[in-house]
């Protein structure tokens, strides 16, 4: 008996391309041994150093249709001309097992997530300025200045829905936006509603109180 475990927790990390969610998530994997990445399906080429299976599942169009029509997506969305997906069995069985799954994904796949997974919390990160982001995108020398232009004008039309998120956090100072993301996250973790093991915690607390 351990009262200190704690809940599975679906995380819906969103912003637009570029603000860094991708950043924040990987800082809060690389320090929490519970929490891991949700690896999506993806239509898209692999960019600078991503891998296979780490980063992204990436398929053709053939396989995301298979896949996609086989039922193994929870959620897909188009984004800027490629096709995107959360995987269903992995991401329910990495919940189950007391698993923070971090989903770093677009707007339309955050609202599909939060419908089919209410329990699900959602997280919208907003760029300080986007003068700042149009320096991120650049910066990050992944993507020519047609894509940058597209993911931009994107960007535009993204940051006005802020407010259907559960959450909203300014990535302006990095290891600040990752503390207040992890603070969510940790007070998401002790709400009583979400202990569905609800005799686990009677039988843990009635040893406490050495009733049994
Ligand atoms: P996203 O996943 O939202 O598309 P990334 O995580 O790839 O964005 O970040 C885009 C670029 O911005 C990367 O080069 C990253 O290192 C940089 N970056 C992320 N957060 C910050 C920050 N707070 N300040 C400065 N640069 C940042
Ligand atoms: P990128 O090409 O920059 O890796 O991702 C482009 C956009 O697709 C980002 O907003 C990213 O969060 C989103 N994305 C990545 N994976 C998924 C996914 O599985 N589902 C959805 N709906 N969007 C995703």
């Amino acid at each position: 008996m351990n009262l200190n475990k704690r809940p599975g927790l679906a995380v819906v990390v969103s912003s637009p391309s570029g603000t860094g969610k991708t950043t924040i998530c990987h800082r809060l994997i690389d320090s929490h041994e519970d929490y891991i990445y949700s690896i999506s399906a993806t239509t898209r080429k692999p960019r600078g150093e991503e891998v296979d299976g780490v980063d992204y599942m990436f398929m053709t169009e053939p396989e995301f249709e298979k896949a996609k029509d086989s039922n193994e997506f929870i959620e897909h969305a188009c984004y800027v001309n490629n096709w995107y997906a959360t995987p269903k069995a992995p991401l329910r069985a990495s919940i189950a097992e007391g698993k923070v799954v971090m989903l770093d994904i677009d707007i339309q796949g955050g609202k599909s997530i939060k419908k089919q997974l209410p329990e699900s919390i959602t997280i919208f990160i907003l760029p300080p300025s986007l003068e700042e982001l149009k320096n991120r995108l650049k910066g990050r020398n992944t993507d020519s200045d047609n894509i940058i232009n597209e993911r931009l004008d994107t960007a535009i039309h993204e940051l006005n829905v802020w407010n259907e998120y559960d959450y909203v956090v300014v990535n302006d100072d990095l290891d600040d936006a990752v503390a207040e993301v992890d603070s969510i996250i940790n007070v998401e973790r002790l709400k009583t509603n979400r202990l569905n093991d609800k005799d686990y915690w009677n039988k843990s607390l009635s040893k406490l109180l050495g009733l049994t």
